[in-house]
């Protein structure tokens, strides 16, 4: 949204002044009327939006159910926004539908797993519809009522991973009623009041977290774009202090569980397998296979697994082994 009053100068130059008026009015009609509500709490903003996913490409917004006095002025306003807008929000839009349906393809079945591991609950089968425009609001994607899902295709925080992550964060807004009623629950025990913006914050910090797991390099929307510092900060610390290790707790347990089915389903001969404890910072997972007694005489091998988090750290480490030993490794 922030470029967005640079964009509109830029459009009402190539204007005539008769539509520069009637742009103008429709502007100052939002400004007075729909922008004055939140479009994801708000009634009845969340209908219009819904009415306007649904209506598509009709020619009229008679009986789509938009509201008629919105729908008045979105008539008169359309014909000028396609004239100096359209082409470039539509080749954004455009953009952004061709990257990320592969992105989520590749990548959202490991960001779904993170999430719903942390979580565990369900996420809808069919998943979610996302829709595209140049602008949604002020944070470049919202979710609101009937699992309406809106992005920013010109937003540069909705773009290339930081698309994944918002699209899967505001999916997990599906949660906020049960995720809150359970931090009441939590907090009630505990005789403390909920922190405001807690569920939000553990929205973000997973959704962050999950995309990071995939792709190390990347820094967290929050961390980017200053979501702490907005309103937020009262959280950080305590997610990161409690929630991060318990969100590296679950994936050394979710690597734990594949392993041990696929060493399973493969058939090896598993006398025992056991699981080193993993650390804080789960740095490897360790399977050990013990054989038989006298130990000398039989193999005993050890699998390292390390694993992809940032605390990660390669380090070259020389063994010596006793001569019966033989060592075979790969990095
Ligand atoms: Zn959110």
């Amino acid at each position: 949204m922030v470029h967005a009053p640079a964009d509109q100068d830029q459009g009402l130059a190539g204007l005539k002044p008769k539509e520069q008026q009637i742009w103008r009015e429709a502007v100052a009609a939002y400004a007075a009327g729909p922008s004055q509500k939140d479009l994801i709490f708000d009634d009845p903003l969340a209908e219009i939006t819904s009415a306007l996913a649904r209506a598509g490409d009709e020619k009229s917004l008679v009986n789509t159910g938009v509201d008629a006095r919105i729908a008045q002025v979105l008539t008169q306003a359309a014909p000028i926004y396609r004239k100096v807008w359209w082409t470039k929000h539509r080749a954004a839009n455009r953009a952004w539908k061709a990257a990320m349906p592969e992105l989520v393809k590749q990548h959202g079945p490991k960001v779904l797993d993170f999430i719903t591991n942390a979580y565990r609950l369900e996420w809808p089968v069919a998943g979610y519809d996302v829709h595209v425009s140049a602008y949604s609001n002020w944070a470049g994607a919202y979710s609101t009522k009937g699992n309406l899902l809106v992005a920013s295709s010109l937003d540069a925080g909705v773009q290339g991973a930081y698309g994944l992550e918002t699209i899967f964060h505001e999916g997990m807004h599906q949660w906020d009623t049960q995720v809150l009623q359970a931090l009441r629950e939590q907090a009630r025990k505990l005789n403390v009041p909920v922190p405001a913006n807690l569920s939000h914050g553990l929205i973000f910090f997973t959704a962050g977290e999950a995309v990071r797991h995939i792709f190390p390099d990347h820094v967290p929307y929050a961390y980017k774009f200053g979501v702490w510092e907005r309103g937020l900060s009262n959280v950080r610390e305590a997610l990161e202090q409690s929630w991060k290790p318990y969100l590296e707790a679950r994936i050394c347990r979710s690597a734990h569980d594949s392993l041990t089915t696929r060493d399973q389903s493969q058939g090896a001969a598993l006398t025992s397998l056991s699981l080193a404890n993993y650390s804080r910072y789960c740095l490897s997972y360790t399977a050990v296979l013990w054989i038989h007694f006298p130990f000398a005489f039989f193999a005993v091998v050890v699998t390292v697994r390390v694993l992809p988090l940032r605390d990660t750290v390669i380090v070259p480490v020389k063994t010596t082994l006793a001569p019966f030993f033989s060592l075979n490794f790969k990095v």
